[in-house]
């Protein structure tokens, strides 16, 4: 007999509602979901891949063990749960006791974020262990993005959500939300809301380096040299401010330091960021009049501008415009979202440089330090050198810099668990791996991005698929780590609460429950009873009231970026003039784990080096024909792809590529091998004032070979 499933698609932020038909145990269509009121019934071509992910051979269904065989070669083994976790607590219990907490590294990866048990119950062993040496793929992505609001809104998840469905104009930097499907912004079916946008008299200008496939579809684009992002948005809100454009409006009472900010970027003039960044002065000047007389505009900007040299001074930029703009909080500009479950009101606002890495002194942020200092954390001998590794949903080797030198660096380890479905890059160093169920063996509630959504609703998945006997889920492998490794300490620890409790629990406390006097009486129950999910309204102008600083003000004056300019200066001052390295992303792909899926990786190679013709014609390198590009971290080799949708001084590759590492168990994904990109991102290219790691305009060289 034929059942329908409804529940989220987890694998990216957009957070689809699936339909998904089963019958006699086996999926046979996943469709969009028309009744879930935001995603409408959209689904792009990775939905399909929860299948492939659920009947995955190379997906691991038990425990396994690093074994060496007679001939010195590594082998895997099927363990018992009881063994592998027995193993796993004694051995990280002995590292802790002989050499500290801070002997064991923890790397969480971004998967780890998109499925809530990874979330809520991670700390049922972490806080027991309460090393300083954790790490996550946090600062290879959007750690500007929080650090700039701690500084300005007061707490790290206080994150503004571009309200598309009702701007007039919209600035977009650095992201491609085509491929993306939205990132630090929920968006699904971002296509037709930009159509509608454009339909309804707005504009969309897209600023990037590539011809991306959101700017295709802009009403403008304007190529921009890498790095250069922040000296344009400099220079856009010094127009703002010596045109007497700004107009803090609604926002007035409660916004001070505007005038500390224009007194200190009086140098930023459109003439003079023009000459490196690549837009002209006008053009510029155009930008800031058109946001400024827009009704309601929007200020964005992502990946591209938050993982470079000066990420953070970029997202801090991008927050003063829209205040300077009064399009903060306002219906059609930059919105706070107020989700059923409230992680902003009910989480840690976040902390910084409390505390630095042991090597390298670079500063905490929220209590995980950059990933780009983890290997030289393992290699560096020395109290508090990392002797233990525990990687969760994460695969550093492939995704953060100087991958070679973290895959080398693993390999020193004394121990090494990871909770992982796979051996892939990274895993195939450890000694245990412990996999939890497949997606769709689970239930799910998506705690991080209906915080990030551009509507306010909410949904609980049920699991399709009955837990098969002898697994656990995420949360009991983490719930039974903490007792087993309490026990080894002679501590008693106790189980948290299975993860839809603990949803329940924030449902009561959050802004819809009955509790709040909220007409919308959410329970859990409810929400089971609404598969689909239910509509909770547009985002809402909240401040002050929301701000979590200590007066309930925002400061824009922040001394870190104000401080930062001179960093700026300084490197606008030395072009080294070499080749700028960027990534890309594709609809089809997600970061490293979508490769083992054959209807996704199907068709022409995508990881190539993209270049302009006359860059190719300069190097003497040909379209399709082999290319060497190397930095000061390392060298790789792939096939060049003319395109004139990059702009020349810049090449681009895709992350998340490098199958072809022995050991790894991918099948499909070996085949479609690629290159890693961070094996030339370098690990000690960073946004200095965050720690985040710059993997975008690298410098580099590249010849053919
Ligand atoms: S856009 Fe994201 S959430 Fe939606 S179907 Fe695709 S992968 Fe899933």
């Amino acid at each position: 007999m034929t059942e329908t499933h409804y529940r989220a698609c987890h694998l990216c932020e957009a957070i689809c509602g699936l339909e998904i038909k089963v019958d006699d145990g086996k999926i046979i269509s996943i469709k969009g979901d028309k009744k879930d009121p935001l995603s409408r019934g959209h689904i792009c071509p990775k939905a399909v891949a929860l299948q492939d992910l659920h009947e995955d051979p190379n997906r691991l269904r038990k425990p396994v063990k690093r074994v060496t065989r007679d001939d010195g070669s590594s082998d895997w083994q099927e363990i018992s749960w009881d063994e592998a976790l027995d193993t796993t607590a004694e051995r990280l219990a002995e590292i802790y006791q002989r050499d500290g907490a801070n002997a064991i590294g923890v790397y969480m990866g971004n998967p780890s974020v998109h499925n809530y048990g990874m979330m809520t119950h991670q700390n049922a062993l972490f806080s027991h262990i309460r090393t300083d040496n954790r790490f996550s793929a946090t600062s290879v992505d959007q750690l500007p993005h929080h650090l700039t609001c701690l500084w300005l809104f007061g707490h790290k998840l206080m994150l503004p959500i571009p309200d598309i469905d009702r701007t007039d104009y919209f600035l977009m930097l650095g992201a491609n939300p085509l491929a993306s499907n939205g990132s630090i912004w929920t968006v699904p079916d971002v296509r037709k809301r930009i159509k509608a946008l454009k339909k309804r008299g707005g504009k969309l200008v897209v600023i990037d380096p590539r011809k991306t496939e959101t700017a295709e579809l802009a009403s403008e684009h304007h190529f921009i040299t890498p790095g250069t992002d922040a000296a344009l948005l400099l220079a856009i809100l010094n127009t703002l401010f010596t045109e007497d454009l700004v107009d803090t409006g609604h926002l007035s009472d409660f916004v001070s330091g505007l005038d500390a900010v224009a007194e200190a970027i009086t140098d930023f003039t459109p003439e003079m960021a023009a000459e490196h960044c690549g837009i002209e002065a006008d053009a510029i000047k155009g930008l800031a009049r058109d946001l400024a007389k827009a009704d309601a505009g929007i200020c964005y900007g992502r990946m591209g501008v938050s993982t470079q040299e000066f990420g953070t001074l970029c997202q801090w930029l991008i927050q003063l415009i829209n205040i300077a703009t009064g399009n903060l909080d306002k219906p059609g500009g930059s919105m706070f979202t107020s989700p059923a479950f409230d992680s902003v009101a009910g989480g840690g606002k976040g902390g910084f440089g409390r505390h630095h890495s042991r090597v390298r002194k670079l500063p905490e942020f929220d209590r995980e330090l950059p990933a780009a200092a983890l290997a030289e954390e393992i290699l560096t001998p020395g109290e508090g050198q990392i002797r233990a590794m525990f990687t969760g949903a994460g695969n550093p080797v492939l995704s953060t810099p100087n991958g070679r030198q973290l895959d080398s660096a693993l390999e020193t380890l004394e121990f090494m668990v990871s909770l992982d479905p796979y051996i892939n890059e990274t895993t195939r160093h450890a000694d245990i791996i412990l996999p939890p169920t497949s997606p769709l063996e689970h239930d799910h509630y998506d705690i991080s991005f209906h915080l990030l959504a551009i509507r306010n609703t909410t949904r609980i998945s049920d699991p399709v698929f009955e837990k098969p006997a002898g697994s656990l889920h995420d949360w009991e492998i983490f719930n039974e780590l903490g007792i087993r490794f309490a026990g080894k300490l002679g501590k008693e620890a106790k189980a948290l609460p299975a993860p839809d409790q603990l949803i329940a629990m924030g449902l009561a406390a959050g802004p819809y429950s009955e509790q709040q006097g909220s007409p919308h009486a959410l329970t859990l129950e409810k929400l089971r009873e609404n598969p689909s999910g239910i509509d909770l309204g547009p985002m809402q102008a909240q401040l002050p009231q929301r701000l979590f600083t200590g007066d309930k003000q925002i400061h824009c004056d922040s001394p870190e970026p104000l401080a930062d300019l001179a960093r700026l200066r300084a490197s606008l001052a030395d072009n080294d003039g070499k080749l700028k390295l960027i990534g890309r992303r594709h609809v089809r792909s997600n970061n490293s784990w979508m490769h083992n899926f054959h209807r996704l990786v199907k068709g022409k190679d995508r990881c190539t080096l993209m270049m302009h013709p006359h860059d190719m014609a300069a190097h003497n390198i040909e379209d399709q024909g082999w290319v060497n590009v190397r930095s000061r971290a390392g060298e790789v080799r792939l096939k060049a792809q003319s395109s004139t949708d990059i702009m020349p001084g810049v090449v681009s590759i895709p992350h998340g590529y490098g199958h072809s590492r022995e050991g790894v168990r991918a099948d499909i994904a070996r085949r479609h091998a690629g290159v890693s990109c961070n094996d030339i991102t370098d690990e000690l290219w960073l946004d200095a004032l965050s720690g985040n790691a710059a993997v975008n305009g690298v410098p580099v060289e590249v010849s053919a070979g």
